[in-house]
């Protein structure tokens, strides 16, 4: 068996889940295949649930971390908008929480795009990144990164040789990991008594407020919502102090958090407004998720009406922006090449191969360009701003961008000056 299939909460092992939403078989969204490898895909089923007892919305499934995470091909930094977020967020931790000797451990830290900040402005930096192909971008930009899972075992090795962390980050990665306990156990052990956890993580309350079904898949296990998160840091002795809503990702959050007993940060008011909001949008309930999986239905039908009916008056639909979200329209659409013949990225790592699935190309940007189909699908609506303004020419000379959420529409063209 190459996958598990859950029936326990990955946070809280209670068996009392109910699932709400199944998307059948799904191929793994980040797995970007190459045209030689395709007759060995694999498909995996893929159920939502939501934990009646401790309120985490999660997958039932579980891909083993080597498989997912091995030839991971997201990189952050491709992206200005990434790039820039994580320039300030590096600032802003620093002048907050850290000190000339502080260290500062990240895992999950992709190519560096946090790290480098880090150790731009002079701050001793580890980051721990199990992808090899992508901790060797981040190695080669100077960052220090240790090829690996952040577990127990790795904690002891950076205490060892660093000392312990006076702050902890995880960025789009706390989502991503079948036994979410290991990686506490190494925080709890690796951060010093008044250190502080801050990690960022796409919102459930922003997946259901506009029906972003398309970042459920594989590689997302879980999906946290503030109460779900402090339940899970309170079996730690932890607890949550601060929290920012932020755009990155179509919306996430940024979560502050310290050890209960020792932990020197007052608990901000944002914190409890914001799980009050929760409640007040029914994030506890199993029936706002049971809704939830009905109008991902009708999104889909919604989108395959849309494309079918563009491409019934013989108009050319491309794909824009090969990311997980990508996989998830296409597959769950049913959208091949015969309807969208290829798919646009800006990522050397993925071009010249085929998205999960349903096989679509994976392209440059410039056969867009050059070839000036009719439509866009983006994929990456979470940079709808950078999108349009990297690609005035196409949309000048008439083409024009379609987004598969919150409605699936065309949208209407968008016009920077030539200065902007
Ligand atoms: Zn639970």
């Amino acid at each position: 068996m190459d996958y598990i299939s859950r029936d326990s909460c990955r946070i809280c092992f209670s068996k009392d889940l109910v699932s709400f939403l199944d998307f059948g078989k799904m191929p793994l969204a980040g797995g970007f295949i190459r045209p030689e490898d395709v007759s060995a895909e694999k498909l995996y089923p893929l159920t939502t649930a939501f934990c009646r007892h401790c309120k985490e919305v999660q997958i039932l499934e579980t891909v083993p971390a080597d498989v997912l995470f091995k030839d991971y091909r997201y990189v952050s930094s491709t992206t200005t908008t990434l790039s820039r977020h994580f320039a300030s967020y590096a600032k802003s931790m620093t002048e907050r929480f850290l000190n000339h000797d502080s260290l500062v451990v990240e895992f999950g830290c992709n190519d560096g795009v946090l790290l480098k900040p880090f150790v731009d402005l002079g701050v001793r930096a580890v980051g721990v990144e199990p992808a090899t192909n992508i901790a060797k971008l981040a190695q080669r930009k100077g960052c220090f990164v240790i090829n690996d899972f952040f577990n127990l075992n790795t904690a002891a090795n950076i205490q060892r040789q660093h000392g312990r962390a006076s702050l902890i980050c995880a960025n789009n990665v706390f989502a991503h990991i079948g036994d979410i306990h290991e990686p506490m156990k190494a925080i709890v052990s690796l951060l010093e008594p008044q250190g502080v956890f801050v990690f960022e993580v796409h919102y459930l309350l922003s997946l259901l407020e506009s029906c972003q079904f398309d970042m459920i898949y594989h590689e997302h296990m879980l999906h946290h919502s503030l109460m779900a998160l402090s339940y899970l840091l309170g079996l730690y002795e932890m607890e949550i102090f601060d929290v920012k809503r932020i755009s990155i990702h179509a919306g996430s959050i940024r979560v502050y958090a310290q050890k209960k007993a020792t932990g020197r940060h007052p608990i901000a008011g944002d914190v409890l407004l914001a799980m009050a909001q929760e409640q007040q949008r029914g994030l506890d309930r199993e029936e706002t998720f049971l809704t939830f999986g009905k109008e991902v239905y009708q999104k889909r039908d919604g989108l395959v009406q849309l494309i079918d009916s563009l491409l019934q008056k013989g108009k050319r639909i491309v794909g824009y922006g090969a990311s997980g979200r990508a996989t998830v329209h296409l597959n769950f659409c049913k959208l091949g090449a015969e309807k969208i013949p290829y798919v646009t990225d800006e990522s050397s790592e993925r071009r010249g191969r085929l998205i999960p699935g349903m096989h679509n190309p994976i392209v440059s940007p410039e056969q867009l360009r050059q070839e000036q189909p009719d439509f866009a699908l983006l994929f990456a609506y979470n940079f709808f701003e950078e999108v349009m303004k990297k690609e005035q020419a196409f949309i000048r000379k008439g083409g024009r961008f379609i987004v598969p959420l919150p409605e699936s529409r065309v949208v209407d063209p968008v016009f920077f000056s030539e200065a902007a």
